[in-house]
């Protein structure tokens, strides 16, 4: 007989036990004023999944387009029934789009891409054969970037290596929108701000397996790119975001109070030295800058201790007013998994 040891060591693929069931593909596509993208994009897309041969639905968010792309994009949809499109009111960027186009989502797998043809739809069935393998989250990779080097992908490779190393998910490229989800793991991803390409990151956090797949990418071939390099600043702040959301969103004590400890033992310290120089050999302190530099550093201290204490209740005021629990469960044998 197998021993408990031994079976623990075997290990089950990550959703496992959905193999069965073939998985009905939703593909989500932000767009925003790519009106002469649209019709290459339909062709190959449609191509693409109908040789791949899993039912399918493309959820295409125009997001406050002023071009002619709603209007494209509406022939398509009242022509072919597989297109659903969805216009939002006003132009709320790509993590917005993105997130509409999950709310409208019914496929067990959701594939995201560019809708500028930069991914290459023939990838899909590379991304598939990682889900069907049982991974949660499989990114793209374009391993040969057809973009500009200094504004484009200089930035991304300095952007990659930053989040890599602070999120944990060990990934070469972030910034891919090709990329496909297991349904159950997105539905525990809130997205805020210009979070889509932290979206791994996130899932990872809440126990979802990530891998990549080198995938094809070509130039843009028509309209013209909907960022520049002020994207990299945000980028960064968004990782302190993500950061701390993963590490301490249920602790924040221990991140403000550390700092806080830190800082008021530092100025007390420095307040005692300053002690021994008055009291025993008679000095003036009233003028020194090391002086100011004690107190700073001790109302800075209790400071960050206040806020610790403040986030704390920030978090429970998150969790409880929403019945949130801070765990996530993948399955459950013998029971029913309340959390999914
Ligand atoms: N996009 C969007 N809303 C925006 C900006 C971009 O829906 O506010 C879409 C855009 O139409 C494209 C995708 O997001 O389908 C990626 O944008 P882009 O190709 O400009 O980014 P890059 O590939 O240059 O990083
Ligand atoms: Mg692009």
């Amino acid at each position: 007989m197998q021993s408990l040891a031994a079976l623990s060591r075997t290990t089950i693929p990550a959703g496992g036990i959905h193999k069965s069931i073939p998985p009905r593909i939703s593909v989500v596509i932000p767009l925003y004023n790519e009106e002469e993208s649209i019709p290459a994009l339909y062709e190959r897309l449609t191509a693409a999944l109908e040789e791949y041969g899993a039912t399918f639905e493309i959820i295409i968010v125009d997001d406050g387009s002023s071009d002619g792309s709603f209007a494209l994009l509406a022939e398509i949809g009242t022509r072919d029934p597989r297109y659903r499109i969805i216009k939002l009111r006003r132009n709320f960027g790509q993590t917005a789009a993105f997130s509409a186009g999950f709310d409208h989502a019914s496929g067990d797998v959701i594939i995201t891409m560019d809708a500028d043809l930069q991914n290459d739809p023939k990838d899909i069935p590379l991304l598939m054969e990682k889900v069907n393998e049982g991974y949660d989250i499989v990114s793209g990779w374009r391993k040969d970037r057809q973009d500009r080097f200094l504004d484009r992908k200089l930035p991304s490779m300095i952007a990659n290596r930053m989040i890599s190393n602070v999120t944990d998910v060990r990934l070469h490229d972030y910034g891919c929108s090709l990329k496909a989800y297991r349904r159950d793991v997105l539905q525990h991803v809130h997205l805020y701000g210009e979070l889509h390409r932290f979206i791994p990151a996130l899932a990872s956090q809440v126990g979802g397996s990530v891998t990549e797949v080198a995938v094809d990418h070509h130039a843009r071939q028509y309209g013209t790119s909907k960022y520049g390099i002020g994207r990299t600043v945000r980028v960064v702040l968004d990782l302190i975001t993500v950061w701390f959301l993963g590490s301490y969103a249920t602790r924040p004590i221990q991140v403000f109070g550390s700092l806080g400890l830190i800082s008021s033992a530092a100025g007390v310290l420095v307040g005692l030295y300053l002690t021994g120089l008055k009291l025993f050999n008679h000095q003036d302190i009233g003028s020194r800058p090391l002086l100011l530099l004690a107190v700073l550093l001790v109302v800075i201290g209790v400071q960050l201790i206040t806020m610790g204490l403040l986030g704390e209740m920030i978090t429970r005021t998150y969790f409880e007013s929403q019945n949130k629990p801070i765990y996530y469960v993948r399955e459950v044998v013998n029971g029913e998994n309340t959390s999914a």
